[in-house]
């Protein structure tokens, strides 16, 4: 008998994209294995179309909206979040959601319920339409306002200047990020930031 041999297999990066996406590219496949075709998936989960089209082929469905799944449905939440109303939106179609939120987003999301909370006004910096920036503003719709670039900086009005934080999507570059929020010190001189950076 021969001395049994290990075998040590290195696995490249398998999919090359980030850990919030591939957490839910697994949600994705775990999902459909669990439960079976069909799994639909609210917005387009990863910008990768060879990943798409073969979760496509086990099985998922991708729509825009949760008023495309049938009642009673799986759905899958993409890794950019969703605001409060699409979870209720999921409740009345009887959904089973299954919600595939980045943890870093969904730390942004706490972090705007927060400062809603203790009355501040929220300065998201953040690009108009972006899925994610749809869902944090979804968080606290009456008192954050979308800065989605420096032009917007004029026009902005908050109740109270001690009380206002930015927060930012989380997909932004650091520098220009950081140049915003420089303008908005600017303006606001007291405006607070956000407990740790949020950018990825
Ligand atoms: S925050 Fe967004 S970009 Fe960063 S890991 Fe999560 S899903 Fe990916």
């Amino acid at each position: 008998m021969t001395a049994a041999t290990t075998k040590r297999v290195l696995l490249a990066k398998p999919r090359g994209y980030c850990a919030g996406v591939d957490r839910a590219v697994l949600a994705v496949e775990k999902a459909l294995e669990k439960y079976g075709a069909p799994i639909y998936v609210r917005k387009e989960i990863v910008h990768n179309k060879h990943v798409v089209s073969t979760l496509e082929s086990k099985g998922a469905i991708f729509v825009q909206e949760t008023d495309e799944v049938p009642e009673g449905s799986v759905v899958i939440f993409s890794a950019h979040g969703v605001s409060p109303v699409v979870h209720e939106q999921a409740k009345e179609r009887n959904l089973r959601a299954i919600d595939a939120t980045c943890p870093l987003v969904t730390k942004v999301h706490a972090e705007a319920r927060r400062f809603a909370a203790n009355d501040y006004d929220i300065l998201l910096i953040g690009h108009e339409g972006h899925e994610e920036v749809e869902g944090t503003l979804g968080e606290a719709p009456h008192r954050t306002q979308l800065v989605d670039n420096t032009d917007d900086i004029a026009s902005l009005q908050v109740r109270d200047e001690s009380r206002v934080v930015w927060l930012s999507q989380t997909t932004l570059s650091v520098d220009e990020t950081l140049e915003t929020v420089d303008k908005l010190k600017a303006r606001f001189p007291l405006l607070q930031s956000p407990p740790s950076d949020d950018i990825c």
